[in-house]
């Protein structure tokens, strides 16, 4: 099998939808065989455990780590499909990974932002913001980790939100790479050369998955953020963002995306120097990601005092209610302004019935006929 067949044959079913937290990985990580190792390395700052699963003895140290902030969660799933993969499947490749990598994957690293659904940790703190302050004991335990492990490699895995698309494509932006750069300047070293090519490795296969819809991250430099710090640490380090596809907003399709390029990058790393043999070229003519994409554009709703037909952008928002992640319409924007496209388009007329101030949203997830705006919104369009 090849790596898209293996990601989706070896994902985990029981681990699924956006709301991922410690509770539903546990009793993965405590079924996994003899060979890994479990631990918690550091506790959050409501004293959640944060696990550590460490494969194989070899030479070659790969450090991951997901779910920094607390509400992305495609990658941990990634994460557990392939840490699924490396416990089921006897393959002689397996045992001769296990001889040549020692993997290390901190599935949640913000424990709290998880159960709580946010980007943030508990202290209401962006972890990715605190690579040089180490105010919370999340951030201080990730440096920990890379001083100690010194990897060879890195991988920061994120979820980016569904408004990004890849360049002008009209391609919605399904995963987006980058290898963060290590000075203001964005120079190229030897280390940042590592992550490109790594990233065009992964582009080969995620890109027959996905044709197009790949994206390259800005590569604006903030020390603050850790990919960027660990890249100034002389760390290799790859930063991957899981996006929109489709309509798939539990991001299933997604999670095989990424995980099938981690398992292009053990399959690559597994023979010395193959990386080198990757252009740089092929990286850096991935198209720039763009806030291109709403989630729905109404095309043509009627407002019955107006004579003419308008257009909304309908943003989701993502509120956690009874344990699961419910998709809540928000209207972002009317008429011209704003993105360009939609990952769903309602071409029909929607009749606009009645008017809120708040909650700022749609009435009727269906779309059918009745649409809400707020009074601001009302006056914009009135005014017109
Ligand atoms: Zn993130």
């Amino acid at each position: 099998m090849n790596e898209q067949q293996l990601a989706i044959a070896y994902q985990v079913p029981t681990i699924s939808g956006r709301y991922i937290t410690n509770e539903k990985i546990a009793n993965f990580l405590i079924d996994l065989k003899d060979y890994f190792k479990v631990e918690v390395v550091g506790k959050s700052v409501e004293n959640r455990s944060i696990y550590a699963v460490q494969f194989g003895q070899g030479k070659t140290k790969i450090l991951m780590w997901s779910q920094m902030h607390g509400n992305e969660s495609t990658t941990t799933k990634a994460v557990v499909d392939l840490l699924h993969y490396l416990n089921e499947s006897q393959t002689e490749k397996i045992a001769e990974w296990s001889k040549q990598f020692t993997l290390t994957i901190v599935p949640i690293l913000n424990p709290d932002g998880a159960h709580y659904y946010t980007r943030v940790n508990a202290n209401q703190v962006d972890l990715n913001r605190d690579s040089v302050e180490l105010s919370q004991p999340e951030s201080k335990l990730l440096r920990q980790l890379l001083e100690e492990i010194q990897p060879d490699f890195a991988f920061n895995l994120h979820d980016q939100r569904s408004i990004f698309g890849v360049g002008d494509t009209g391609k919605s932006a399904a995963i987006s790479f980058l290898a963060p750069a290590f000075n203001a300047e964005r120079e190229m070293n030897e280390t940042r050369k590592k992550a490109v090519q790594l990233i065009v490795a992964m582009n080969e296969v995620v890109q027959e998955m996905a044709p197009g819809h790949i994206g390259r991250f800005d590569d604006a430099f903030n020390l603050n953020c850790i990919g960027d710090y660990a890249q100034a640490m002389g760390i290799p380090t790859i930063l991957i963002e899981a996006g929109h596809w489709g309509i798939d907003y539990q991001r299933e399709n997604t999670r095989a995306l990424v995980c099938a390029s981690l398992l292009r990058v053990l399959d690559v790393l597994a023979e010395t120097n193959r990386y080198k043999e990757y252009a740089l070229d092929a990286y850096f003519s991935l198209p720039e990601n763009t806030k291109s994409f709403c989630d729905v554009q109404l095309k043509s709703i009627i407002l019955p005092t107006l004579e003419r037909k308008f257009l909304a952008k309908i943003q989701y928002k993502e509120v956690l209610t009874d344990g699961s992640v419910k998709f809540c319409p928000i209207i972002v924007d009317i008429d011209e302004k704003g993105s360009k496209f939609g990952h769903t388009l309602i071409e029909k007329d929607c009749i606009l019935k009645s008017f809120i101030e708040e909650p700022k949203q749609i009435l009727d997830q269906n779309f059918e006929d009745v649409v809400a705006l707020s009074g601001e919104e009302v006056n914009y369009l009135l005014k017109k």
